[in-house]
């Protein structure tokens, strides 16, 4: 057997992957250990099924969240930090928030100090998952929403506070700005450089999975020079950096008469309310989604309501550090019950396989995953919408799906 080892990068920062890699875990808190460890087994099994135990992962624990205090005396370390990041690759389960403890959330600090820009949500539908559209299965979407800049940087003023006084004084008085009395005070900051990055990752994206469009999502009817210049940006970093693979819709209907000439993706843009309405009514239409961080917020878990809710839905976040995650919360009153559906969580690890190149393992999990549940073995959350369905535990719903696996 060859010896475990760090994934790396090589000088064109693509992975390299030894076939026994080392990668960090966080469980998370609430649900999380429940969750993790039906992933843990599926995703080992699969792997070793796929690859016929040619290659395995070495799981290395990193104590973040409740057991990071209760082994470290802290919540999050430099140290748990430096590891994710030094390993390239890592998932998580879900992190309560420890009130007042001096920082916003425990997931915003993964985001910010590994610099993960790129928060990726897919959204496929899974037959037969209870969902509220006529035909689900026409959502195949991507959503790359930013991460560390827009609404979400925090920066903001209580309504009263001296900070909110002096500023909004400085905003009449020196900016001529019209504002109400006594106002509560937020900044919307969104920059090319952050713009560009994301945006180009989102069209990388699309070129490596052979998608038809990149629709950059925005508000910038109204907010010109922050939603407004996200598409601009968005735009030119196409033009800048994948003339030859991409078309703007503008130039695709002014030359081609709206038929995109082969090879190309095209690039369009969709004022966020527009989105709301069209991903409902012609879902078929849209492949990958790059937004800023607000919009990303919603039209994610809007799209995730679309194919039946956050229980199945993955997520990564994503610098040059890459940390796949469950989307939804601890679920605190599910703790330590053996309930919940851990479909978030595995699909995440599908996700991670398909980062690491190792898409066969990810296919056997995608496979073997929708066939359990169309054997009607769903956990509880699936079992009240699904008539005629066994609700089983969240640990017999991770052995179904390896029975489906090795099968
Ligand atoms: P939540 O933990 O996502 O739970 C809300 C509800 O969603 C649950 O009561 C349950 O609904 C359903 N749900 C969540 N996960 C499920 C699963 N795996 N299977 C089936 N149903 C599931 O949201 P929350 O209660 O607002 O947040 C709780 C804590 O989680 C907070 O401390 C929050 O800060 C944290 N949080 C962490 C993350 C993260 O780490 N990425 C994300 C969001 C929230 P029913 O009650 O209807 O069964």
């Amino acid at each position: 057997m060859s010896a475990e080892s760090k994934i790396t990068k090589d000088k064109n920062k693509n992975l390299v992957v030894p076939d026994y890699p080392v990668i960090p875990f966080i469980e998370g808190d609430g649900i999380g250990p429940d969750i993790w460890s039906a992933t843990k087994l599926v995703i080992d099994n699969a792997v070793s099924k796929a690859f016929d135990n040619t290659k395995k992962i070495s799981w290395l624990e990193v104590f973040i969240g409740e057991k990071g205090h209760e082994k470290t005396g802290e919540y999050i370390s430099d140290a748990a930090l430096e590891t994710i990041k030094s390993h390239i690759v890592a998932i998580k389960g879900p992190l309560t928030t420890p009130v007042g403890k001096g920082f916003r959330s425990l997931n915003v600090t993964i985001r910010q100090k590994l610099d993960l820009f790129a928060c990726i949500r897919p959204v496929k539908y899974i037959d037969p998952v209870p969902s509220p559209m006529k035909f689900p299965d026409k959502i195949d979407m991507v959503v790359f929403r930013e991460n560390t800049e827009d609404l979400y940087a925090g920066i903001e003023w209580e309504s009263g506070s001296d900070d909110a006084l002096k500023l909004s004084d400085f905003l009449r008085n020196e900016m001529g700005a019209n504002l109400p009395d006594m106002p509560g005070i937020g900044i919307k900051p969104i920059s090319e450089k952050n713009t560009k990055r994301l945006v180009a990752s989102a069209i990388l994206y699309a070129i490596d999975n052979k998608l038809k469009s990149v629709t950059l999502m925005h508000k910038g009817n109204i907010m010109k020079f922050t939603e407004g210049a996200f598409a601009k940006w968005g735009y030119e970093v196409a033009e800048e950096k994948f003339q030859d693979l991409t078309i703007s819709e503008k130039i695709l209907f002014e030359k081609y008469d709206g038929k995109c000439p082969d090879g190309k993706i095209i690039i369009k843009d969709r004022i966020a309310d527009m989105l709301f309405q069209q991903v409902l009514l012609r879902p078929e239409e849209y492949d990958v989604i790059a937004t800023p961080n607000l919009n990303g917020d919603y039209i994610s878990d809007a799209l995730a309501a679309q194919v039946g809710g956050l229980g199945m839905a993955p997520g990564a976040n994503i610098g040059e550090t890459a940390v796949f995650e469950a989307t939804h919360g601890t679920a605190p009153k599910y703790a330590g019950q053996d309930k919940v559906n851990p479909g978030s969580l595995i699909l995440s690890g599908t996700m991670m396989l398909e980062y690491m190149g190792w898409n066969k393992a990810s296919d056997l999990i995608k496979f073997a995953l929708q066939e359990t549940i169309k054997q009607g073995f769903v956990t509880y959350d699936l079992a009240r919408q699904i008539q005629g369905a066994t609700e089983v535990k969240c640990s017999v719903f991770a052995e179904k799906i390896v029975e489906n696996i090795n099968k």
